[in-house]
């Protein structure tokens, strides 16, 4: 099968988060099944300065009025990746992230940026005289892929099979009604059974209604989407499509989370040997000045600071534990009130707390495997993957009952992946939690025994891939068409 990826980001050439990883994980899973699975995104700067092999395939004209867009071929700079990028440098070729500014300012022309991707993508796959490749599946994801699906439905032309991804439900790109017009979408298209969101554009719905299947990323999630609040008030549609909309565990990319072969280690280990983990944490000690003491769990957060991730839980909990010796790492970037919360604890215990606004891939990786304790007790999570990457690094989660995070994570005793939990998402049930993991890291065999074993389990992208894989080839078949 031929299947074109839609989205924002793919890792390595742009990532703010989980749907990067995803989006360049699952797609190389499927060609290891023997598909030939492609990703359209934008050429932002640091997408091509990554790239290799770029080439034209296609010059694109004015598209909705800009200056001249091209369609470029590529590849991840490994090679396993195969990339088609938007190339339309008044709209990404900027300083900062993907969304916004330096400031995490959103861009104002957002929809425009991503209108023109869902445009881009719907022409790629009506047409073939823009590369040459016809895709049999558009898989889209998250809001900024929304709008390929709305175009689709507009040309009214024979069309692939459709699939969108909702990787988070919280952020639907939700814009102006006058933006309608200026991405020249029927005004048809503009109603309760389209685009239309209490008087807005929602890109995300148009994805959500006009999609021949919607996937989420947890089977947990496509549960909890389906009704108030996690719906975000898609609750109703998505109940009314319930019969096409699956959950999918994402997976972890071992090729880029074994801390056996992290290149981004100093001291490599394997989980499952104990002995090169107290060496990774030796070297997390010295590398942030962090008081070295054997006898005390590293605690640890690296992700994105806001409340759905728990972080004013985090936050209220710590100082009495860090009081009582434990120590703390923090790597995220996010709001205004939690990066100055985070560095005032930093500044309370400077021994103790180290606390790094700011994004990085290698402290990402070297927190891991120097920490014991993953703490993320989001009150949503659509999937969550550092806890599938915590588990092979030695770091034992403690989780909100949520989400991806209640599939990937049990109790010690309840199931194989074992982990704390915390239910209900509130501040006396993680006190609970993180006296049950102080307790267990007390018991230096129990403990060794939980990280050994969760070392050795398998969330790789294989298992995902096949539900995904099941899912195309079923739609193909409704469809009338043989995968
Ligand atoms: P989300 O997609 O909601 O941010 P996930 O757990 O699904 O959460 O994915 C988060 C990904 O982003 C992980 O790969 C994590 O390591 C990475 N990450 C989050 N914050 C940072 C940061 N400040 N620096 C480096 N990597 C980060």
């Amino acid at each position: 099968m031929r299947i074109l990826f839609v989205a924002s980001e793919a890792y390595p050439l742009a990532k703010t988060g989980g749907l990067a990883d995803v989006c360049g994980a699952l797609p190389i899973a499927l060609n290891a099944f023997g598909h030939d699975a492609r990703v359209l995104m934008p050429a932002y700067p640091e997408t091509l300065a990554k790239a290799t092999e770029v080439t034209e395939l296609a010059d694109l004209g004015r598209p909705l009025g800009m200056s001249p867009a091209r369609l470029l071929k590529a590849r991840s700079p490994d090679g396993g990746l195969n990339l088609f990028l938007l190339d339309c440098p008044p709209l990404f070729d900027r300083a900062g992230g993907p969304y916004g500014d330096s400031t995490g300012k959103d861009w104002p022309d957002n929809p425009l940026r991503f209108g023109l991707l869902g445009q881009t993508a719907a022409r790629l796959v009506l047409d073939d005289r823009l590369a040459d490749w016809r895709a049999d599946i558009l898989h889209g994801h998250d809001w900024q892929a929304g709008l390929a699906f709305a175009y689709l439905h507009a040309w009214n032309m024979r069309r692939p099979a459709t699939v969108f991804t909702i990787h988070n439900i919280a952020y639907q790109g939700m814009f102006d009604v006058g933006w309608v017009m200026r991405l020249e979408l029927p005004w048809s298209l503009f109603s309760i059974e389209g685009i239309e969101y209490y008087g807005s554009l929602s890109f995300l719905k148009a994805g959500c209604h006009y999609a021949d299947r919607l996937t989420t990323v947890s089977p947990t999630y496509a549960r909890e989407i389906q009704s108030a609040p996690q719906g975000c008030g898609l609750e109703g549609l998505l109940a009314k499509r319930s019969a096409d909309l699956t959950g999918i565990l994402n997976g972890a990319d071992y090729g880029v989370w074994n801390p056996a072969t992290d290149p981004l280690l100093s001291q490599r280990f394997a989980a499952s040997e104990m002995k090169g983990k107290a060496k990774a944490r030796t070297a997390l000690e010295a590398e942030l000045g962090l008081a070295p003491d054997p006898d005390q769990p590293i605690l640890c957060v690296v992700s994105r600071l806001n409340a759905h991730k728990g972080m004013d839980l985090v936050l209220a909990a710590l100082p009495d534990r860090l009081e009582k010796g434990a120590r703390f790492v923090l790597l995220g970037t996010g709001d205004a009130e939690f990066e100055t919360g985070f560095r005032r604890l930093a500044d309370r215990f400077p021994d103790r707390a180290k606390v790094t606004i700011g994004y990085s891939e290698t402290l990402a990786h070297r927190i891991l495997a120097g920490a014991d304790i993953l703490l993320m007790p989001s009150r949503a999570e659509p999937c969550g993957l550092t806890q599938m990457y915590a588990y092979r690094y030695g770091v034992v989660p403690l989780v909100g009952r949520v989400g991806g995070l209640a599939d990937s994570v049990a109790e010690p005793g309840e199931g194989e992946r074992s982990g704390f939990l915390v239910d209900p998402v509130a501040a006396e049930s993680l006190d609970a939690a993180l006296d049950r993991a102080l307790r267990l890291f007390a018991d230096r065999p129990a403990w060794r025994t939980l990280v050994k074993r969760n070392a050795r389990l398998d969330f790789g992208w294989e298992r995902a891939a096949h539900s995904y894989d099941a899912l195309y080839s079923q739609l193909l078949r409704q469809r009338g068409r043989t995968p």
